[in-house]
């Protein structure tokens, strides 16, 4: 019997990309730089919880020209005729819907087209954001604890996640920056112990310091998650303690890699899963 081909379903089609203005840079720490985007083509962006993000349009890195949308017939949309521009995934640290303002902080690690832009942009430039914010990690808020681990990529992740947990909540965060420069104010109402560790110059990879803080950690007693998000293969080696050494299960776990050494625009759909 031969089958006719089913048709597939139409694509959701994402939210059109905006243009925005970059409205003040502010140097956080030596290599962390904020971001403030903002202009009237923000209006209307959700954000529907911690630890989501946004892809950044770049400009091409050979001409210094961001190809900008065009509308389309269904909104905004890159035009077919020229290259798309490259994109990277940041967290919205904030997003002020009286102002329309949106915080992006950006570490500057001195390699990539993100970094690169971050580390020379002004005031008054154009830029491109996505449509919407995606990936919010709503956190399990009847819960008694976190551990929560992450790198400088992460920590405008973090830090929003914990400005989201609960006061009845024990959150205990292990941050692995460069130096103490590298360290920021964070605040929320959960009972929170942050452990800054510092590599220093001598480590490669970052991150390394997180597999022992997490081999080293107490569990709290009760109901509790770990929230992990690193560099790809630090991550993979935390989640497999956790799965493996500490038999957690996996439903109580949430591990994301948010950049791999070596790889440009690493996905940001790398949960872990083949751990
Ligand atoms: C959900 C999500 C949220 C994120 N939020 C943030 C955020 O708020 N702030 C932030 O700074 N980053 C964040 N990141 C990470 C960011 O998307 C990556 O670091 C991205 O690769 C940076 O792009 P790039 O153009 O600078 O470097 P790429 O062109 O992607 O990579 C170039 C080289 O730089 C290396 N590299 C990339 N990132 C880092 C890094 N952080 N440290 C050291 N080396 C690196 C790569 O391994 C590669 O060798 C997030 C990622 C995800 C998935």
């Amino acid at each position: 019997m031969t089958t006719s081909p089913q048709p597939s379903a139409p694509r959701r089609k994402r939210p059109s990309p905006r243009i925005a203005e970059v409205v003040r840079v502010s140097q956080l720490t030596p290599h962390m730089i904020r971001v403030t985007f903002g202009g009237e083509n923000l209006t209307g962006l959700v954000s529907k919880g911690p630890a989501e993000h946004v892809r950044i349009y770049l400009p091409n890195e050979n001409t210094g020209v961001l190809t900008l949308p065009v509308p389309g017939p269904e909104g905004l949309e890159f035009p077919e005729d020229v290259e798309r521009p490259k994109s990277r995934a940041y967290t919205p640290r904030r997003w002020n819907a009286d102002t329309n303002e949106l915080d992006v902080d950006f570490v500057i690690h001195g390699e990539g087209p993100a970094s690169a832009w971050a580390a020379a942009a002004k005031a008054g430039e154009t830029a491109v954001v996505s449509g919407q914010p995606s990936g919010a990690y709503l956190p399990e808020v009847d819960a008694d604890w976190y551990v929560i681990l992450g790198d400088e990529a992460a920590l405008p992740a973090i830090a929003t996640l914990l400005e989201a947990l609960p006061a009845t909540m024990q959150a205990d965060v292990y941050i692995e920056v460069l130096n103490a420069q590298e360290e920021q104010e964070l605040s929320g109402p959960a009972q929170t112990n942050i452990t800054w560790l510092h590599r220093g110059n001598d480590h490669d990879l970052p991150g390394l310091l997180l597999i022992d803080a997490m081999r080293n950690a107490d569990l709290p007693e009760g109901d509790g998650r770990v929230w992990v998000s690193a560099e790809a293969s630090i991550m993979r080696q935390v989640r497999k303690h956790l799965l493996e050494d500490r038999q957690l299960d996996r439903s109580l776990i949430r591990t994301q890699g948010y950049w791999k050494h070596g790889d440009l625009n690493h996905t940001d759909h790398d949960m872990g899963d083949d751990v």
